[in-house]
C-alpha cells in the first residue's frame, strides 16, 4: 500500500490547501504546506474532510512522490495510514471518552503532530474522512457514544473546547484519506 503525491494543480489539492490555510487559527502561528500525499481511491463525497495530528517516526514524504507507510511501530502516522484508526489506542481519560478525535482546525491538529526521534523541520497531519452519521453538538464534557458522532462547541458557543472538534465512537467511520506535509512557524514546543 501506498500514498501517491498529489499534483498540486488538481481541484481536491485546491480544495485541502484551502481549508487547511483557512482553518489555521492559533494566532502567531503560520504553516507553509509542502505536498500532499493520497490514498488511491479513497474518496467519498459522504466524508467531512477533517485533521489528526499524531506522531511520526520516519522521513516518508520528504521527497518524490510515494508515500509508503513505514512498520516502526512509534510511528503512528504510518501505522493509522496502514491499519486505520482505533479507539482501542484512544486516551481513555480525554474529554468526551474514548473515540476517534479529529478536527478541522489545521492548527489544533498541528499541536499534537510531533516528529519522534527524527531531525526535520516538516510535519505531517493525516487528512480523515469522516462520515458524522447520527450527530449532535454538545457543550460539556461526557461520554455520547449513544451517538455516532458528536461535534464538540467551542468556548465562544458556551462550550467547553477553544477549537472546535469531531468526536467518533465509530472507528469504521473515520477513514485516514492521505497526509499533509508542512513546514511552521512561530510555534513553540
Ligand atoms: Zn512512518
Amino acid at each position: 500500500m501506498s500514498l501517491d503525491r498529489l499534483d498540486e494543480n488538481c481541484k481536491f489539492y485546491k480544495h485541502l490547501t484551502h481549508l487547511f490555510y483557512c482553518k489555521w487559527l492559533h494566532p502567531g502561528t503560520s504553516a507553509k504546506i509542502k505536498s500532499i500525499y493520497i490514498k488511491k481511491n479513497c474518496k467519498d463525497p459522504r466524508h467531512h474532510i477533517r485533521f489528526h495530528g499524531t506522531q511520526r517516526a520516519c522521513y516518508e514524504g520528504s521527497s518524490g512522490d510515494k508515500w509508503k507507510p513505514c512498520s516502526n511501530n512509534k510511528c503512528y502516522t504510518c501505522s493509522i495510514l496502514r491499519n486505520g484508526f482505533s479507539i482501542s489506542k484512544s486516551d481513555p481519560s480525554s474529554m468526551f471518552g474514548p473515540a476517534i478525535y479529529s478536527t478541522i482546525v489545521s492548527s489544533k491538529a498541528n499541536l499534537y503532530a510531533k516528529n519522534h526521534n527524527i531531525a526535520s523541520r516538516k510535519h505531517a497531519i493525516i487528512i480523515c474522512g469522516v462520515s458524522l452519521g447520527r450527530c449532535a453538538c454538545v457543550s460539556r464534557p461526557g461520554d455520547y457514544s449513544a451517538f455516532d458522532t458528536v461535534e464538540a462547541t467551542t468556548t465562544n458557543q458556551g462550550g467547553s473546547v477553544n477549537y472546535p472538534e469531531t468526536v467518533s465512537y465509530r472507528q469504521r467511520n473515520v477513514v485516514p484519506l492521505g497526509v499533509i506535509i508542512y513546514t511552521r512557524k512561530g510555534w513553540t514546543p
